[in-house]
């Protein structure tokens, strides 16, 4: 979830620049309902009139998810190459937003200078097309926003990445580099999408029984990888999963994918022998809804595979999705499916700098401020360190929401903007302390109670108690009824509060006999 701000001026005349406008996924067990976390924008929304513009990096749902949602608030034009701004316009379609958002198309290596702001896009190499790091030039010196990046000699697809650019940059005297952390734990060097295609080739090519191949259908060098993989086995290219079309159409109309292979219908496919065909699938995260779950639960309606065939993983384990992913490969392996991943064979590269990368770009920008981002605040920590014994003068980690000046002067964080979450709930985007994600979390783990009390004039019980319960076990209902027409007969304790007196009741029976406190709320209705 990415959202960088630059301001530039005299806090009365301040303008800003926003490099980035991305999501997180929200998850079954810590945001139960939610499907994307977003950030709160509460800041921006303030300076809205002087916000220039969004300039987006690359195509990642990190970095452009959340633009469809926010842009409402913001109403400024947006900055992206082809690609990426072809992935924005379908996602801008679907939210009804293509007629109002100013999307501007900047070539690859362009320019665009908003108010104090001289921007340059630089190629580089990531795990989608189109990636760009951004120069952005003002009178107090330059800055260096990376996005997200690698060093791949062979992308196999687009540019490689611009050390020329870079380094011309270093020369200039670079301010600041804003760099991805994702790998800076990770020694070494991240490998070539070009290894990853002779390895994948080779491996398909030993293969016997149905293929299926799971990616990002984002990383559109592997799908061609997939493509010329199945072609070298003999092998009817399928794809199966509606991310993989449109990521396959967005990839050709802009210019992308030239020499990719036919494609062969689904209900094509099912009458070939196992041999002949290879499954290209989404759902390499274990997403319930993908092709890939759908085919491990047998219940997709052209795609069967069973013993014999072959699942390979050309991806990595996204954190958080490690148990979905490994309830997968046990429901594979329950067929009889053979599961190859990158753990057992070289069948992904990350799209991350690892160290040695890193080390590489601090000596082209050589940048007097290191300022790590796009992780966890252990991998960011680790970057500031690797950075300071890579000479660069200072390193500084901030937090979201911090407000860092990179100049004049040393850099300093001087002050904190509001921030923080918000949650796509169904059509509606609520803030996170609004709470519905924690109260959804506590309902499923110890169901709810619903208690009215009826009472008289004088405040006395005029009726036995009615209670609805949902997800308690029955052997807890009885002693919880019990309870809660004690406490609502009994004496009232000293603060007299009836409905809290209830609450705890039903809650302390609950406990004692279950070790759960479910959620109770109490009601009392006068007649
Ligand atoms: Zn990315
Ligand atoms: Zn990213």
């Amino acid at each position: 979830m990415n959202l960088n701000c630059y301001g530039y001026g005299p806090p009365e005349q301040r303008k800003w620049i926003v490099v980035d406008c991305g999501v997180l996924f929200g998850r079954e067990t810590s945001t139960p309902g939610i499907d994307l976390i977003m950030p709160d924008i509460r800041f921006l929304e303030e300076v809205r009139d002087d916000l220039l513009g969004i300039i987006l990096t690359h195509g990642h749902e990190d970095h452009l998810g959340a633009v469809a949602h926010l842009w409402p608030k913001l109403r400024c034009p947006v900055y992206a190459t082809p690609f990426t701004a072809r992935l924005l316009h379908d996602k801008l379609e679907e939210a009804g937003l293509e007629t109002r958002v100013r999307v501007k198309i900047v070539p690859l290596g362009g320019r665009v200078t908003l108010g104090p702001f001289a921007m340059e896009f630089i190629s580089i190499t990531h795990s989608i097309p189109e990636p760009n790091a951004i120069a952005i030039r003002t009178p107090l010196g330059t800055v260096v926003h990376t996005g997200d990046w690698k060093i791949d000699p062979e992308p196999l697809l687009g540019e490689v990445t611009d050390v020329t650019a870079l380094r011309g940059l270093g020369e200039e005297g670079v301010l600041a580099m804003v760099c991805d952390s994702t790998n800076a734990l990770v020694p070494g060097e991240s490998g070539s999408e070009a290894e990853v295609r002779r390895s994948l080739i080779r491996l398909i090519g030993s293969l016997k029984g149905r293929v299926a191949v799971t990616a990002f259908a984002s990383n559109v060098a592997r799908l061609q990888t997939v493509a010329e993989a199945a072609e070298a086995a003999g092998r009817e290219l399928v794809l199966v999963g509606r991310s993989m079309h449109h990521m396959v159409n967005c990839a050709r109309d802009t210019g992308y994918l030239k020499n990719f292979p036919r494609v062969l219908a689904e209900e094509e496919a099912e009458h070939l022998p196992a041999g002949n065909v290879l499954y290209l699938c989404t759902g390499s995260q274990g997403e319930p809804r993908a092709a890939l779950a759908r085919i491990a639960a047998g219940d997709h309606p052209t795609v069967s595979l069973g013993e014999g065939d072959t699942v390979i993983f050309s991806s990595r384990i996204i954190p958080g999705n490690e148990l979905a992913i490994f309830e997968l490969h046990n429901q594979l392996a329950a067929k009889g499916i053979a599961v190859l991943t990158e753990r057992d064979h070289f069948v992904h590269v990350s799209g991350h700098p690892a160290r040695d990368e890193l080390a590489s770009m601090y000596s082209w920008v050589k940048p007097r401020i290191a300022v790590p981002v796009h992780g966890e605040l252990r991998h960011m920590s680790e970057h500031a360190r690797l950075a300071r014994e890579l000479q660069v003068p200072q390193a500084v980690v901030i937090l979201n929401g911090q407000m860092l000046r990179l100049a004049p002067g040393a850099a300093e964080i001087i002050d904190e903007t509001p921030s923080g979450r918000l949650h796509l709930d169904g059509r509606m985007l609520v803030h996170e302390d609004e709470g519905f994600a924690r109260a959804r979390r506590s309902l499923g783990f110890a169901g709810f109670i619903g208690v009215t009390l009826v009472l008289d004039r004088k405040g006395r019980l005029a009726a036995d108690p009615a209670l609805h319960m949902e997800g308690i076990p029955d052997a807890v209902q009885g002693p919880v009824r019990e309870a809660i027409a004690r406490a609502a007969g009994g004496k009232r304790g000293r603060d007299g509060d009836l409905e809290e007196q209830v609450r705890i009741a039903a809650r302390r029976a609950a406990n004692e006999i279950w070790g759960k406190k479910p959620m109770v709320r109490v009601q009392t209705v006068e007649v």
